[in-house]
């Protein structure tokens, strides 16, 4: 982080906020000209282990998450904007959980919640990858909950 004054690169943090939406607001010094100025700073790292369903464990990837919404996405349906919303709505949750080590099908039933309001046919197809349904019947099942909560 460059002191926009001098551009020097020798800052210290003197005050920290961190809000929900995974942005950090820094008030920072200058270490050379003693300016102070703010910084948002948009928290990319989010420092989460995610426990696969085989058990191993690999950070968290945002752009793995967005992916992986976005083939189950038509092209057309979704902006977007509404799934980078859906991703910073589950970070900040996944945030202010205590644990740093969350499971996989965790975060796609957190997908799933938020999609099932945006675009039925995408949470389906999400849903059919991520739970992996086990039979047609399953499967069945899922589409007349589905229709349920659309005719509500
Ligand atoms: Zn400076």
């Amino acid at each position: 982080m460059r002191c926009p004054y001098c551009k020097s690169n020798k800052t210290k943090v003197i005050d920290k906020r961190d809000s929900d939406e995974g942005i950090s607001r820094r008030r920072r010094e200058c270490l050379r000209c003693f300016k102070r100025f703010t910084t948002y700073e948009r928290v990319e790292n989010v420092e989460i282990n995610v426990e696969k369903r085989d058990g191993t464990v690999e950070q968290y990837d945002r752009s793995k998450l967005n992916k992986s919404i976005m083939k189950s996405v038509r092209k057309g349906s979704v902006e977007d904007e509404q799934v980078h919303r859906i991703i910073d709505d589950i970070e900040s949750k996944l945030l202010s959980r205590k644990s740093k080590t969350v499971k996989s099908s965790d975060i796609g039933e957190m997908v799933l919640t938020r999609l099932k309001w945006l675009d039925g046919p995408a949470y389906m197809r999400f849903a059919s990858i991520y739970r992996g349904f086990e039979s047609l019947e399953d499967f069945e099942k899922e589409i007349k909950s589905l229709k349920k909560l659309n005719s509500k």
